[in-house]
């Protein structure tokens, strides 16, 4: 749920002549965030956003530099996606992804994956080598073995910080139930665990041909039932791109981004409605989210290169680079 101090709306300018950028989540509140970790994750921005542009660099498209900068940000144990995922309310963790390019419109996705070390690979490995769009657990995972991806262990996504957080959660759970002798906890006595629901990874880009891609990966929110899945693998949810439009990739409570079909939402309204892309986003965002306690935000970078962000939450990990090499990484205002 929205908490009140959390409750503010806010988004970056707009940005011309972007070729990619970046999310890592809502992240900490600001009163939980440390130099140690503000340190990390602007370090992992910063990696994410110059293996992308490397891509781009050599002469790659958008679809490289979108999987190239994801799965930095997967390696990174700091960040929510891949290694470093959250933890299911069983004590396990399930990952999703998905991707997708804006000329062709062609997307690929995996979701609840257990064992692919770089899910955003594997969903466009089922973007470009199969003929499905979207591929769920062990067959996502099969596929992905076939494909020659890294498969690892399900202990490889496990991290200390993540597993106190369950521990915590957990906890909170036990005591909330144990004052409760009827079972079943009505909404407003949920334990708080919005500290640790958010911290998805996104990037979006565009290459010298002009075609965008965005893409998305998550472990999802903390203490997920198994089997849930967010708006991160949903195509038209959590990520979408359209050369006509934008690029978009978003965070936040999954399920409020499904409903509101988020990222479609945002390129429809500036494909008809003809709006900009910071009015499309901020509308999606910080009303239509907003007015439902719908926590979360959205990177766009629009046909032209100009990118921003919208959240209505404290805080955004994200970051953006210009075709001159400019850099810019922020996680509240700066
Ligand atoms: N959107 C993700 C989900 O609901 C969570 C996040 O963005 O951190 O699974």
């Amino acid at each position: 749920m929205l908490t009140t101090t959390s409750c503010i709306s806010a988004g970056d300018e707009v940005t011309p002549n972007v070729i990619l950028g970046i999310h890592g989540g809502i992240g900490e509140d600001k009163k939980d965030m440390t130099p140690d970790l503000e340190a990390k994750v602007r370090a992992a921005l910063n990696a994410a956003l110059n293996a992308g542009k490397g891509k781009l660099d050599a002469g790659g498209s958008s679809l490289d530099a979108v999987e190239a900068a994801i799965r930095v940000m997967e390696d990174d144990p700091i960040l929510n996606a891949g290694k470093g995922a959250v933890f299911t309310h069983e004590g396990r963790n399930e990952l999703d992804a998905s991707i997708m390019e804006g000329k062709s419109k062609k997307a690929g996705a995996v979701a609840s994956v257990t064992t692919v070390k770089n899910p955003i690979t594997a969903a466009r490995a089922v973007m470009e080598k199969s003929k499905h769009v979207m591929l769920i657990g062990n067959g996502a995972e099969i596929f992905a073995g076939k494909q020659g991806l890294d498969i690892v262990d399900p202990s490889y996504f496990w991290t200390e910080h993540q597993w106190k957080a369950i521990l915590e959660v957990w906890k909170q759970e036990a005591e909330a139930k144990a004052k409760n002798e009827h079972g079943a906890l009505p909404e407003n006595q949920l334990p708080p665990i919005h500290k640790f629901k958010f911290g998805t990874v996104g990037a979006v880009a565009i290459d010298a041909m002009g075609n965008l891609a965005a893409g998305t990966s998550t472990g999802g929110m903390t203490n997920k039932m198994h089997g849930r899945l967010g708006d991160s693998p949903i195509i038209g949810a959590g990520t979408y791109a359209d050369n006509d439009a934008a690029a978009i990739s978003c965070t936040g409570h999954g399920e409020f981004f499904i409903r509101y079909a988020v990222s479609h939402e945002i390129v429809s309204q500036i494909k008809y409605k003809k709006v900009s892309a910071k009015d499309a986003v901020e509308d999606v965002i910080n009303r239509q989210l907003k007015e439902i306690n719908g926590e979360g935000a959205a990177i766009v970078l629009d046909k032209s290169g100009r990118f921003t962000t919208a959240r209505n939450s404290e805080g955004l990990y994200r970051g953006w680079i210009t075709a001159d090499g400019t850099i810019q990484v922020r996680i509240y205002d700066k």
